[in-house]
C-alpha cells in the first residue's frame, strides 16, 4: 500500500467512525465517504449522498450519478480516474440540503481528502460545494449565483501550488429538467483539458 492509500484509508476510518456518532447517521445506511483515483487530476465534490448512495456506501450511483456518468464518458474521462466525494458524507432526511453546521461538521474530511490527493482540479457540482470550495480557496470576492459562474474556471494560487475551481450544476438538475443536460455537456467539455 502506498503511502497515499494508507493515508486515505487512516481518514476514512477516522471519518466512518465519525458518521456513526453524528446525528444524521441512520441505521441501516451507509456513510459515503468518497471513491476513485488517489493520482486524479480532477476532483469532483458533491453535495451530499442520496438514498441510493447511502445504501451502497457510494457516491453517484442513482439517477445522479448515472448523468454523471454520461457527462465523462462524453469527454473522455473514466469514472475510475478521477475523484468523487460530496461536501457532507451522510444523507440528510428527504434529501434536504445540508445546513451550515453539517457543513461545517465534515468540512475537516474534504479539506483532508483534497490535502491528499493534490489535484489540479476542483469541480463543485451545485452552489453548497461551489460557495464552500470558493471559501476555502480565497475565492470568496467571485461567488455568484451559480447560473452567472458555472463552467466557468477561477485559479487559486498560493506559495506552493495553484489550483483550478470549475463549479458545474448538479447533475440531478438534468433528472427534473432536461435542457439541462445540453448546459452541463457543454460546460463539462473544459474538463478536455485537464485530463
Ligand atoms: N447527489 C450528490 O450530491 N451526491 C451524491 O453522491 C449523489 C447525489
Amino acid at each position: 500500500m502506498s503511502e497515499k492509500e494508507k493515508e486515505m484509508e487512516k481518514l476514512k476510518k477516522e471519518c466512518l467512525e465519525f458518521c456513526y456518532r453524528h446525528p444524521l447517521y441512520e441505521k441501516g445506511t451507509y456513510p459515503v465517504f468518497g471513491k476513485g483515483s488517489l493520482e486524479a487530476k480532477i476532483m469532483l465534490v458533491g453535495e451530499a449522498p442520496g438514498y441510493w448512495e447511502s445504501q451502497k456506501g457510494e457516491p453517484f450511483v442513482g439517477a445522479a450519478g448515472k448523468i454523471l456518468d454520461e457527462l465523462l464518458e462524453s469527454v473522455g474521462i473514466k469514472r475510475e480516474e478521477v475523484y468523487i466525494t460530496n461536501l457532507i458524507k451522510l444523507r440528510p432526511p428527504d434529501n434536504r440540503d445540508p445546513k451550515p453546521e453539517e457543513i461545517k461538521d465534515f468540512a475537516p474530511y474534504l479539506e483532508k481528502q483534497i490535502e491528499i490527493i493534490k489535484p489540479k482540479v476542483i469541480c463543485p457540482l451545485g452552489r453548497h460545494s461551489m460557495k464552500f470550495l470558493m471559501e476555502k480557496f480565497g475565492l470568496e470576492n467571485q461567488i455568484e449565483g451559480i447560473s452567472k459562474i458555472h463552467g466557468r474556471l477561477f485559479e487559486s494560487k498560493n506559495l506552493f501550488r495553484s489550483i483550478t475551481i470549475i463549479p458545474f450544476y448538479h447533475p440531478a438538475v438534468a433528472t427534473y429538467n432536461p435542457n439541462m443536460k445540453g448546459i452541463l455537456a457543454k460546460d463539462f467539455k473544459i474538463l478536455e483539458r485537464f485530463k
